[in-house]
This record gives structure tokens, sequence and C-alpha cells, in this order.
């Protein structure tokens, strides 16, 4: 009987595992994990031999020690405004002291010198407010994907002889026992009296069948639906050397629908994302200055809500990525002005584009594959943007689609993140409250620090 099993070794379930373990050397710790420890997560795709995803077992993006966030550009926002609703069950005041205990432990694992970005006092604020445009506010530490690595393997080395770390081994079902859980994995069964389910988005699916097995209740409304921009890196350039990543929202005056900027990787690379055998578009930075590009990208995405009696969001998402891949083979690409002037952007004209594209997509016509409404609020965002970053509309900027954010189910928990059945947390992306590493990894510390105090 171990005093507690955390399913997940991604941002959520490390921290959980590192709060718990920092003085309570006597706890009898269990993580189960369904992929591999860090130095074994490599993608065979080298884009020579293998250029596509083959489907593996365990996806080494997704999957293993670091979660979803391993190999990403390690952005940690400190901010209630975006990046999950924690403070919504803990408290703003909470929510943003444990994040700032985040970032201090990161920095000790190796984060020390990177840089913190912050809205506060920026002119461009200002300039956004002018414009009618609204810059969240947010503190953002930049790791950057070769530091966030190092981070990663220094809490290893932090935490590999305090837990019991079970890789290759996905938890298939979770059954409460008398004065615990008992959780099936490949391998046999284990006994906690404490469980932490931390399974991420990739754990989704799974994480549906134990609320179902549970009798947990669920809700499932919302996915948000755009492209990437992409264009030079000089039009953004006061933007993103100030801020980094600067999030900014416009309410649009021929719906009043809302339409915000998402993950911007200034001199970063255009990628394909696979979810589910469906490719969608996303975004990368690195901090090597070798691996930098002369690009800046972002998301420019609306969210979709649905009620009643419509309930599959994501499979909504899932239809629209689903017809951009029937249409292009893969992700689409077309160019600000074809958009506007309703030409399809072909094979010659991209070529003639003075923003070198750095995904190889099929050039094509997203009008066939957003619905319109989307698309006009996604037009309506680009005129704007230029107000406050001009050359933003060129007829060279480049819409790659589509570009899909998936939204867990909300998992029904209390302020301690505990389901109606205690000792079962469920936290992180896969309780659906938290989309980001900052909040998945706070929402660890909180449910490590409730436990403590029950011990
Ligand atoms: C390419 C990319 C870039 C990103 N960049 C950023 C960024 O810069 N900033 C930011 O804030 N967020 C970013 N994100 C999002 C961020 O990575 C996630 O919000 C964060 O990792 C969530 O942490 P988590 O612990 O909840 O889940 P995850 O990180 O997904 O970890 C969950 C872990 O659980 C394991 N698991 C799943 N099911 C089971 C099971 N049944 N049994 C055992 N183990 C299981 C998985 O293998 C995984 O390792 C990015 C995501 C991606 C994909």
């Amino acid at each position: 009987m171990y005093d507690v099993a955390i399913i997940g070794a991604g941002p959520g379930g490390i921290f959980s595992a590192y709060e718990l373990t920092k003085e309570r050397y006597d706890l009898k710790i269990v993580v189960l994990e369904s992929g591999n420890p860090l130095a074994k997560r490599k993608c065979p795709i080298d884009g020579e031999k293998i250029k596509s995803c083959i489907g593996c077992k365990t996806c080494a993006i997704m999957n293993g020690f670091g979660g979803a966030g391993a190999f990403s550009d390690g952005k940690y926002n400190i901010t209630n405004e975006f990046g999950g609703t924690l403070h919504e069950y803990i408290g703003e005041k909470k929510a943003t002291e444990l994040m700032e205990y985040v970032d201090k432990i990161n920095l000790e694992m190796g984060g020390e010198g990177t840089k913190l970005y912050t809205t506060a006092n920026s002119k461009i604020k200002t300039l956004c407010l002018q414009n009618g445009l609204h810059l969240l506010e947010a503190s953002v530490r930049h790791l950057g994907t070769d530091i966030n690595y190092v981070v990663l393997e220094n809490m290893f080395k932090v935490l590999e002889d305090k837990v019991e770390f079970r890789f290759l081994t996905p938890a298939q079902s979770v059954e409460k026992i008398d004065g615990g859980y008992k959780i099936v994995t490949p391998d046999g069964e284990i006994c906690a009296e404490k469980c932490i389910i931390s399974a991420g988005r990739s754990g989704s699916k799974w994480m549906e069948s134990v609320c179902r097995d549970m009798e947990i209740p669920t809700t499932s409304n919302r996915v948000d639906i755009g492209v990437r921009v992409e264009l030079p890196m000089e039009i953004f350039a006061h933007l993103t050397d100030e801020l980094y990543e600067s999030k900014i929202v416009y309410r649009t005056e021929t719906y009043e629908d809302l339409v915000r900027t998402f993950c911007m990787n200034p001199k970063g690379a255009v990628v394909n994302e696979n979810t589910n055998g469906i490719v969608t578009v996303n975004g990368h930075s690195y901090e090597d200055p070798a691996k930098q590009t002369k690009n800046t990208n972002f998301a420019l995405l609306v969210s979709k809500h649905f009620s009643y009696p419509f309930k599959d969001s994501n499979e909504y998402g899932e239809s629209i990525a689903r017809l951009s891949n029937m249409l292009g083979g893969g992700v689409m690409v077309q160019r600000f002005g074809d958009l506007i002037r309703g030409k399809r952007s072909t094979e010659k004209r991209l070529a003639e584009c003075t923003v070198r594209p750095t995904l190889n997509a099929t050039p094509g016509d997203l009008s066939l594959v957003i619905p319109k409404r989307i698309l006009d609020s996604i037009i309506e965002m680009v005129y704007r943007l230029d107000k406050i970053a001009p050359g933003t509309t060129n007829d060279d900027t480049l819409l790659y689609g589509v570009e899909v954010k998936f939204y867990n189910m909300e998992v029904e928990i209390d302020k301690n993140l505990e389901t109606r059945h205690k000792g079962l947390f469920v936290i992180g992306d896969c309780s659906g409250i938290t989309h980001s590493l900052s909040h998945a990894s706070a929402s660890g510390v909180c449910v490590a620090r409730h436990i403590l105090e029950q011990k």
C-alpha cells in the first residue's frame, strides 16, 4: 500500500511528487507513466527516412517524463487571465502564489538567468487600448526549449531517489477500495491511500472512462478554431522584444465575437501537430540562435461554446481539421492577399511570396474549410492588429490552417481539486481546468500541500 499514487509524469504529476517529498522522506509514493524516461523520449521523425508520424505505441512528444511540455518552448505564464481557470477553484491570490512558487523552483532547477517578461507598465498596453485591443496581463518566464529540458533533467535527479517511477506503465483503471484506491496496470495492481490523476490531454479519453466508471460528473462544450499567422519577425518585434508573448483579445464589430492571439513564437517555426491522426498546425521557437528563423508566428483563435443538445465540441473541431486534411492532404497555407481576393494560393504564388514559409504545407483556400463567421472574425482581427503592428495585412502574410485547441472535458472537483470520492484528486490538463505549464504545475503543488496537511 502506497501513501500516494500519481498517474502521469507531466508538470502536474512532477510538481505533486516534488512538493510531497520536499520534506517528507517517509512517504511511499509511486508515479505511473505510460511513456518513457526523459532521456529515452526520441521521436523517430528525422525528416529524411521517416517524414511523418508512424503512430508509435507511446508518443515521444506527448508522453513520458515531462509530459506534453517536455519539448515545448517552456513558456511559464504567471497569470490568472489565461492558461486555465485554477483560480476559480482555489482563489486568485493562492493561484498566483503557487505559480510564483513553481517559477522559483524552476529557477533553482537550472532556469536561473532566463528572462521574465511582463506586461506591467508596458506602453504596448496603451497602444492596444487605443486601437480597441485588450492586452491580457501576465508575467512570462521563457525557459526556451533547451533550458526547459535541463530543468526537467534536474527535477528527475532530485526525485528519482525519493519516488518510485514506473515508466511504460499506463494506468488502465482506477477503483475505490477500502482505505484507498486500486490502480490496474498491465504489470499488475497497485494500491494507494490517495490517488492523484494528472494524465494530461493525451490521457483525456482514458480520463473520460475513469469518470464514467466512477460516476464523476463532467462537462464539455468548448473548442477554439483558427489559423496560424506567419510574417517577418520585424513586424511584431516591438511586441515580442518587450513581452515575448502577448495575448491580445479583440471583440469583433461584425459579430461581437472574441478573437485572441495565442502562442507567439518570435523567430520561430510553424509545425504540424498530429492529434489522433488529424493534422493541425502549431508553432515553436528556440533560444538557440542557430535554430531561429526570420519569421514570427502566432495563432488567431475564436472560441466556440455549444449549448444543448450538442455536446461534442471536440468532434466539431476535429471535423473542421479533417476537412482541411481532406483538401490539403494535411495543413493548408494561404497568402492573406489571396484570401481577401477570394483566390486559392498556388505553388507559383507561394514561390513568389516574400515571406518564406517555415512549414511545408499545401497552398489552398482556407475559406473552403473554416466557417464564415470564424474566418470573418479572423480577417477583422488581422486588420485590427495592423494598427498596432503595421505590415500584418501585407499580401504575403501567411495563414496556415487549421489550428484547433481542443479542451478536455471539465471534471467535477472541489476547491481542493478532489473529486466526489475522498482521496481521489484530478489535476492538470486532464481535469479540464488547466491548459498550461504553470497552471498544471501549480495544481500539483496545491494538491500535494492539501494531502500533507492531512498526514
Ligand atoms: C508542442 C507543445 C508546446 C506547448 N508549449 C507550451 C508552452 O510554452 N507554455 C505552456 O504553458 N504550455 C504549453 N503547452 C501545453 C503544456 O505542455 C500542458 O498544458 C502541460 O504539459 C499540462 O501538464 P499536465 O501534467 O497536466 O499533462 P501532460 O504534460 O500532458 O502530462 C501527462 C502525462 O500523463 C501520462 N499519461 C496519460 N495517460 C496515462 C495513463 N493512463 N497512465 C499513466 N500515464 C498516463 C502522459 O504520458 C503524460 O506524460 C504545450 C503543449 C504542446 C503539445
